[in-house]
This record gives structure tokens, sequence and C-alpha cells, in this order.
């Protein structure tokens, strides 16, 4: 199926010149910023509905009369939406919803495919689409540390709270404490208690003076000081404590949660003896930050980078070119920042893309992209401050027992990962790995990967270097859909 010419051209079912994965902030900036300049576009997502991780909207049945409520800006994504709508009508996007892509190739004639697989596990169907250049907009996972207790019912991720809030309106608990590190979770207290809940307290590991080490920083980006003090307002009205170096070093209950103990730490977050105090809750959201979804860039050859928050992400230049030819990345896969940052960067990366199909683009797109380079380049500095800040510290191992799961899906306890390093002579991660099974399970580390990594570096098994961990397969696919990797290529 040959095709050279990058110009707007008869639709072929299954190949477009551009292809997005990701329909959040940034992969629908992207997308219909690209079809505004006349490219064809497929956008692929694994979810249902446009939004992503930030914009989700109450399900259908649920009836909600103000799906916004919940949201900061929800009027960009109502216009995104809008664009969308109309270039899906004409045919300049084709939105492929409820599409997971698990793994992509590039042809003998430099196109990428992108496989993807739709349908439930048991009735799974795949398919494949083409096209000539990808931004891959894939988004971010929450990052979890462990601790004694995290596995008894009632704990939930903090931006899991938030997701279950927002698409099913629904709530944890009645009394939820909210903890681990970062400032969503102060979006997230802040949100649960608008949305009734009574929020005890924010536990926060990390401390918030250290944002003042940054001062030009800070100067560059007045927006984010006044969203962080009307949060502290809001906050505060709601008499929710926040509660800096601290960490919930245990949670407690039989059948679920009853409550948590939570300790001060240091500055490396190790938990100071004696400082536990209990509070009274029936649900706690935890998370420790955002760990950026590679899977596809890096089995795309992508090369990645050790951000300040010690997450990997994608490479990329001012344009947002990976090193990769023919593939941009933008948002979260390019490195924790949040939602305006993605809005931005996904329309640059488009941008980009006009100017090299077109050899050049108008002015007014040319004075457009200077300004978002701009304001990446500000949000970026902002964005490595944060990571900086609230990166976890190593002392955090110290409030796990011998019997504390780490890996949820093998069941592999903190002593078999000491047991591994300290008698089995595990020297790296991945004879760790080999000895105990953490991280083979069904969500193939992704959840105790950081913590795996941190725990072993701890007992010796010293951090092998390298980039993020290989998943050839961005999710779980049958054998046959394996066996046939043939698609429209
Ligand atoms: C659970 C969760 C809750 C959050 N809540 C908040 C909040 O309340 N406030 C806040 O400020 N920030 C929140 N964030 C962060 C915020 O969502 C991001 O800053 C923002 O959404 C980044 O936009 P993005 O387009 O880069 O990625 P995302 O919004 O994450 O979008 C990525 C999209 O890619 C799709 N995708 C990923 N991999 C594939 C694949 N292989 N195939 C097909 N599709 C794929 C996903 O389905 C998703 O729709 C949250 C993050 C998470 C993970």
């Amino acid at each position: 199926m040959p095709h050279s010419t990058d110009e707007p051209r008869g639709r072929e079912a299954d190949r477009a010149a551009l292809a997005v994965v990701g329909a959040g902030p940034a992969g629908l900036a992207a997308a219909v910023t690209a079809a505004d300049h006349g490219l064809d576009v497929i956008l692929l997502d694994a979810a249902d509905a446009p939004g992503g991780q930030y914009y989700r909207s109450p399900a259908d049945g649920l009836g909600a009369t103000r799906p916004g409520a919940l949201h900061h800006n929800w009027r960009a994504f109502v216009e995104l939406s809008a664009r969308l709508a109309a270039h899906r009508d004409t045919g300049a996007i084709r939105h492929l919803t409820g599409h997971q892509v698990w793994t992509v190739e590039r042809t003998g004639d430099g196109d990428w495919i992108l496989h993807a697989v739709t349908g439930e596990a048991d009735d799974e169907a795949r398919t494949a689409v083409r096209a000539q250049r990808m931004i891959l907009a894939t988004g971010a996972h929450e990052r979890q540390l462990p601790f004694p207790g995290w596995t008894l019912p009632g704990v939930v991720g903090a931006a899991g709270a938030q997701a279950m809030l927002k698409s099913g309106l629904a709530l944890p608990g009645r009394r939820i404490v909210v903890a681990g590190s970062g400032p969503l979770l102060q979006a997230v207290a802040l949100s649960l208690a608008r949305a009734g809940a009574s929020v005890p307290a924010v536990v926060e590991a990390a401390g918030y003076g250290a944002y003042a080490r940054a001062p030009r920083v800070l100067a560059a980006n007045p927006g984010k000081l006044a969203e962080g003090a009307r949060f502290g307002a809001e906050l505060a009205r709601a008499r929710v404590r926040v509660l800096s170096h601290r960490a919930v070093t245990e949670v407690h209950g039989d059948e679920r949660v009853e409550a948590v103990t939570v300790s001060r730490v240091d500055r490396r977050w190790r938990p100071v003896a004696g400082t536990g105090r209990r509070i009274a809750c029936d649900a706690l959201a935890v998370g420790h930050g955002l760990v950026p979804q590679l899977e596809l860039a890096v089995a795309a050859g992508c090369g990645t980078r050790t951000g300040p928050d010690g997450t990997h992400a994608v490479t990329l230049d001012e344009e947002l070119r990976t090193t990769v030819p023919g593939i941009w990345a933008a948002g979260e896969s390019g490195g924790i920042g949040g939602v305006e940052l993605a809005l931005h960067e996904g329309e640059l990366a488009a941008l980009s893309i006009i100017c090299e199909v077109r050899g050049g683009v108008r002015r007014q797109e040319a004075r457009r992209a200077v300004a978002l380079r701009r304001s990446r380049r500000r949000l970026r500095a902002f964005a490595a401050l944060m990571g900086t800040v609230h990166r976890p510290g190593p002392g955090w191992s110290e409030w796990l027992t011998g019997d504390t799961e780490v890996c949820r899906c093998e069941e592999v306890t903190a002593g078999r990962i000491r047991t591994a390093c300290e008698e089995l002579g595990a020297g790296d991660t991945r004879t760790v790995k080999l000895l105990t099974r953490a991280g083979m399970g069904w969500c193939q580390g992704r959840t105790c990967g950081f913590a795996v990594r941190e725990l072993a570096a701890a007992h010796g098994a010293g951090q092998e270097p390298g980039g993020p961990d290989r998943r050839p397969l961005a999710c779980p696919v049958k054998l046959s859909t394996l066996a046939d990797l043939s698609g429209p290529g």
C-alpha cells in the first residue's frame, strides 16, 4: 500500500498522515490542531470517551448536571471536544475509542503500524492502523510506595480516588485521610471534601518550604503560586489539616481500614521513632506522584531520560521530537507536569509536524509556536522543581516490616526481597525479580517496580543503571493476537 505524499489526500480506512495515541489533554490538543491545519488524523484511545485522566466525565447513566464541577478549566475541554466533534463530522479525525495500542512497528517505507485490541478480554478483536507520523500522548499512572496494611480494603490510590469521584461520582469512604507526596494530594483532598467526605488530614512526606529555594522558578509561575495559596485557603475553610514531613506508616483494621498511624519523617523520609499518632478513618487515599507511561515509546526505540522525580520520561527536543524520526511525544509521557503543560505540548507537537510536512509554517503559526515553547520552558521548570521537592527520600523503606507485601500480584513481601539480597546473593534488581517473582504478575511491575528497585538497593543489590523497564507489549494480549502481526502493512 504505497503512499508517499504528506498532503491531505483521499482517506484510506486504516491509514492517516498522523496517528495520535491518547485522547487526554495532550493528545486531544495535538489531534485537533493537526486537523485544523489539514492533516488527516487517526486518534486512538483505550478509553470510551476523550479527556484522559484529567477530564473525566461522569458516566452517562449517572445523570450528572454539572460534569465540570470537579474540574479546573473545564471550558478548555468543552472547546477541544467541540473541535474534535467538528473534525469527526468531516472525517478529518477518525477517533477510535476503546482501542488499546499494544505495540507499534515500522514498515520498510517508513510508515508506522499501530496494533490495537478492542472489546472485552473474552471477545477481543484486533485491529491495526497505519500512519506516516505518530504522536505518543499516553500520559501517566500513579506511583505507590507500600506500607504495612496497604492491601486492606479502603486503601485506594489518591489519583484513583479522584478518578473514581470524577467518573463514578463515588467516594471511597466517609472519613478519608489523603497521604503520600505531591501537589495532587491537595487537589484530591479538596475534591473529596467538596463531595461531602470528611478529610481529617492531608499527610505530605515532603515539606512545602523546599519550593522557596527556587524563587526564580516561582516568580516565573505566579499562576502556580496563586493556585497553591487558593488550595491552602480552601483546605483551611474545609477544616482539612495539612501535615508536612509526615507519612502514613501503618494502616489498622480487620476487614477494612479503621485508622492510620501518621509518623513524622526526617528529610530522607525515615520515620522518627516515637512520633506515631493514630487518626481514625474509614479510607486512605494515597499516592507518591505519577510515573510516565512509556511502553510504546520504549518499544519503538525512543530514548529516555531520568527526571528529577526519579522517573523515566521520553527524551524530547524543543519541537517535541523523540530520538526516533517520525515519532513525537507530548504531555506526561515526556515527564510529569500537569494538565496546562499537556495542552500546550499537544498543540506544539502538532505545529512542529505541520512545519515539517509543509516545509515551514505561516507567520501566525510560527508566533504561536514561539509562545508555546516559552510557556513550555516555564512550566517544565516548575515541574522539575515539583519533582525535586516531592521525590521519595530513600528512608521510606524503613517503615516496612518483614511481612509487608511489596509486590501485590505475586504476594512478595519485603522480607523475601531482603533475604534475596542479603542471603541469596542477589546483586541487582533483575536477580531479585528472578528469585522472588516480584514484578512478574499481572501488572508487570507497574505498581511495585519502583519500590522493589529501591528496596533491593537499600539491601545491597546495587541499582543497575539504564532506562525504564522494557515491556514490549503495552497491555496483555492473547497469544493468537501476538501470533498474527500481519496488519495492513
Ligand atoms: C488517575 C489520575 C488522576 C489524576 N487526577 C488529577 C487531578 O485531579 N488534578 C490534576 O491536576 N491532575 C490530575 N492528574 C494528572 C493529570 O491527569 C495529567 O496532568 C494530565 O491528564 C496529563 O495529560 P496527558 O494528555 O499527558 O495524559 P492523560 O490525561 O493521562 O491521557 C493519556 C491517555 O492515553 C491513553 N492511553 C495510554 N496508553 C494507551 C495505549 N497503549 N493505547 C491507547 N490509549 C492509551 C489513556 O487512555 C489516556 O486517555 C491525574 C492523573 C492520574 C493518573
